[in-house]
């Protein structure tokens, strides 16, 4: 909870910047006509415990008092008219929250940067950035160089240790695996009886699962941390279905259909960051929930970068703390991932 860890006053700020945020985001889908299943739909998230619902009702009170924000409790013995569970204690809805389909709203902002004239190199790895004498900068790629004034690097959890480039921002940052699985067709009738009000979903856990209808509403995708570094296995699959059926028993017998994983990025703070060092811009760490901050805060870059804008980002500042005896291989991830398995298993007696 943010503002346990930060303060109330830099919490209410991040509130209120993810308003703006997510209104940014659905007005420039509807701008540029970006068909992506866009549904403001709420996301209810259960709680795992009492302790995390009062937790929660905390969180909801002082959210109300952010304009833009609608959260409201849910007791457990109504939940069900949010999800067919019996596992959580209650939850939280917030209904300013949507979903959208990932890979049609990044067709849709390529078409349209590539319509703005933006020129787009893919599979083109920067190796390089070198300080000219006229205060430019070389960017080194396999199959050029560009001479550039700014420089915006997105690199995000994908940035490598492999090339001097990524380095400095990879110090800083720890990329984690998120996987998700798609269950078979279960059909509208059978999804809107396990999730009634077809929202998005998530819960309290430390390892956090997030669940949805897919778009089309006829199956359940689910995601949660992966074991697996870079292609999901059937140890994935098992973890997350097994996780996935605590929450909704019915579906014990049902198949798996689709499994991907992809890398997370996270800073020391677990909040994203926007800054400039050596005269190179970066926004990176948006942990689990980078389609609206990424967005976002690629926006609020790009206007440093080119010193426009009026406002700031609340995350813009200076460049992020190292994290103590890392240099850019996660080597404790898996005792922290098994460390906050056990706190969840602890919490619920099983996980
Ligand atoms: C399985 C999964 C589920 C997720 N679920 C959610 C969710 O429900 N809600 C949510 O808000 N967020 C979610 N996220 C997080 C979200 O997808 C990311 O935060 C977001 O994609 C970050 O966008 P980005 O453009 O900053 O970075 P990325 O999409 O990671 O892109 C970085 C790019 O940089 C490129 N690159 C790296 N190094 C170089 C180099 N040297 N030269 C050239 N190119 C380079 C990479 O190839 C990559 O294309 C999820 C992520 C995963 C993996």
């Amino acid at each position: 909870m943010i503002s346990k860890k930060y303060g109330e006053t830099f919490a209410d700020e991040v509130y209120a910047e993810a308003i703006e945020a997510r209104l940014d985001l659905t007005k420039f889908c509807e701008e540029v006509s970006i068909n992506c299943e866009l549904q403001m739909t709420g996301r209810f998230t259960g709680a795992l415990s009492v302790a995390d619902y009062d937790t929660q009702a905390y969180e909801a009170e002082r959210l109300n008092k952010v304009k833009g924000h609608k959260a409201y409790m849910v007791d457990r013995k109504d939940q069900h008219s949010e999800i067919a569970t019996d596992l959580f204690h209650g939850g939280v809805v917030r209904e300013e929250i949507g979903g959208f389909h990932p890979a049609k709203f990044f067709v849709g902002l390529l078409r349209c940067a590539e319509k703005a004239g933006v020129c787009v190199f893919s599979n083109t790895t920067v190796i390089d950035i070198n300080n000219e004498l006229n205060g430019k900068k070389s960017i080194i790629t396999k199959i050029g160089t560009i001479i550039s004034g700014k420089v915006i690097t997105a690199t995000n959890a994908y940035t490598g240790t492999r090339y001097r480039v990524g380095r400095f921002l990879r110090k800083r940052l720890v990329p984690a695996q998120s996987a998700i699985i798609v269950t078979e067709k279960l059909g509208f009738e059978r999804v809107n009886a396990l999730m009634p009000m077809l929202r998005m979903y998530g819960d309290t856990a430390s390892l956090y699962s997030y669940f949805r209808p897919t778009p089309h509403q006829d199956r359940i995708l689910f995601g949660s941390r992966s074991f697996d570094k870079v292609d999901a296995t059937d140890r994935t699959v098992k973890y997350l279905k097994r996780k996935l059926v605590l929450i909704l028993p019915e579906l014990s017998n049902c198949g798996i259909d689709y499994v991907w994983l992809g890398n997370v990025g996270f800073t020391r703070a677990q909040l994203p960051v926007v800054f400039e060092d050596d005269d190179i811009y970066y926004a990176a760490g948006y942990a689990r929930s980078g389609t609206v901050w990424a967005f976002w805060l690629g926006k609020k870059v790009a206007e440093q970068a080119m010193g426009i804008g009026n406002r700031p980002s609340v995350f813009c500042g200076s460049s992020p703390h190292r994290l103590l005896l890392y240099d850019g291989k996660p080597w404790f991830l898996p005792v922290i991932q098994y460390y906050l398995a056990l706190k969840d298993w602890v919490k619920i007696g099983q996980y």
